[in-house]
């Protein structure tokens, strides 16, 4: 098999891996990088020229992993697309958001290229999706060979899948994003227990040693009793999630706390737009196909208000009454609302800030957290410097599965090779150096930008 990692950086970056196996072309998602902007935020698709892709997998849809799906298509129009049930539905959305998103930057910060493309190519992106529902394997023939291929649950968000790929008698698995343990909304990842030949996985948490002592249950309700001190005082508190899989987990924990009697009464919660959206989808889908445990009913449970543009106009203005602001973007991206909000919290002791997932350390995100309380915080994009005089936390409810237990699976799986994506250089790094030690039979690859493979 040969591979080419299409990411133009060795980060978590725009995702798309091209694999080329007996007579099948093979794209691994198609994503654009969240922390550029331009023609830079995508994957080189440039070195396809000489190809003609038969599939596009798509292992679930975050934009790191769909961004560029569009551009791709455009090149290669023979493709199929395979990706979840869920997916099909969630993926337009997503899509559609992104346009928005681009529009505003073109206007506000001058990119002339933006947006890379428009809503009929969207719509038109329908004809060649292919539906892969989990556990159910296809295959695809191609002059005299062929190939079958099998997605399978993979936690992180709703509709996120591994996929395996056997040909003749070998066996490849691409991890996608993937946590393993149960969230309220989603149980964990269920993959294959078996040999494999190759495994491709993402590294996300390399860089995140395991807290002593730590559960998921003592994160919630360290979040929950932040969250009733703040509001008790009269402050509020920003909760930066992903639109897709995060904001709608932390509804749902806020949910069970309320009905546990732990969460402060009567406390105001607003979200943002494309999370209330997204809300619906996941509706339909636990409904349709009972993947996810999910039920719009939250929002009138918990009297969920969308987010209005007056709330963070006015950067250090205190809002008007206490709430809880459950906004995108998760790493508090700038322009983001929950980057405007941040900037109307941060000066008032009385507000917290509380991280829920991943935060890359270059993200305005990542920065508040390495800082410290009574320095300034500068707020680039909106040309001011705010002191930091609220609390800001992280917990650790990540979507990613922790190190270890990644580290364990891939062990497990004894594979022949292992190939390292989707992380910091650092994280890389620490998979690269454990699996050297404990796998010492496995090739280690951390592929190099622009370079191929024959593995
Ligand atoms: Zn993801
Ligand atoms: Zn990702």
């Amino acid at each position: 098999m040969y591979f080419k990692d299409l990411n133009n950086s060795k980060t978590i970056g725009a995702n798309s891996l091209f694999i080329s196996i007996g007579s099948f072309n093979i794209v691994v998602d198609a994503g654009m990088d969240p922390k550029l902007a331009g023609l830079k935020a995508l994957p080189n698709f440039d070195q396809l020229e000489k190809f003609s892709l038969d599939l596009v997998l798509i292992t679930h849809c975050h934009l790191d992993h769909i961004g560029s799906l569009p551009i791709l298509l455009r090149d290669q129009p023979q493709a199929r697309i395979l990706l979840s049930p869920p997916s099909r539905l969630i993926l337009p959305i997503m899509l559609d958001n992104a346009i928005t998103v681009m529009k505003h930057q073109r206007d506000e910060r001058g990119i002339k290229e933006y947006p890379l493309y428009g809503k009929t190519e969207i719509s038109s992106l329908e004809e060649f999706f292919l539906e892969m529902p989990n556990g159910r394997t296809k295959v695809f023939k191609k002059l005299n060979d062929e190939i079958r291929i099998t997605f399978v649950h993979d936690g992180h968000i709703c509709g996120a899948s591994g996929v395996l790929i056997e040909h003749r008698h070998r066996k490849i698995f691409f991890s996608g994003d993937v946590l393993f343990r149960d969230q309220i909304t989603l149980p964990g990842a269920l993959w294959p227990k078996e040999k494999l030949d190759v495994l491709v996985m993402e590294t996300t948490r390399g860089n995140t040693k395991r807290r002593e002592n730590h559960s998921i249950q003592q994160e919630i309700n360290g979040l929950i009793s932040r969250i009733n001190a703040t509001i008790e005082k009269g402050g509020s508190v920003l909760i930066p999630s992903f639109a897709l899989g995060r904001m709608q987990e932390v509804l749902s924990i806020l949910n069970d706390a309320r009905k546990k009697k732990q969460l402060i009464k009567n406390v105001r919660i607003v979200c943002s737009g494309l999370g209330l959206t997204l809300v619906d989808v996941f509706d339909k889908i636990s409904k349709k196909y009972g993947l996810i445990n999910f039920k719009k009913s939250i929002l009138k449970d918990l009297n969920v208000k969308p987010l209005l543009k007056i709330e963070y106009l006015h950067p250090g203005k205190k809002p008007a009454e206490s709430t809880i602001f459950v906004v995108s973007s998760g790493m508090m991206t700038e322009n983001t609302p929950s980057y405007n909000i941040a900037a109307c919290l941060l000066n008032d002791s009385n507000n917290s800030i509380c991280f829920v997932g991943y935060c890359d350390k270059d993200t305005p995100g990542g920065k508040l957290l390495a800082s410290t309380k009574g320095h300034s915080f500068l707020f680039d994009t909106l040309n001011r410097s705010i002191e930091i005089n609220a609390h800001v936390e992280h917990f650790d409810l990540s979507g990613h599965a922790e190190r270890d237990e990644l580290l364990q699976h891939a062990i497990d799986f004894n594979p022949r090779a292992i190939v390292l994506t989707h992380g910091e250089n650092v994280s890389r790094e620490w998979f690269f150096d454990e699996l050297l030690d404990r796998s010492p039979n496995t090739k280690i690859v951390d592929p190099e930008i622009g370079i191929e493979y024959n593995i």
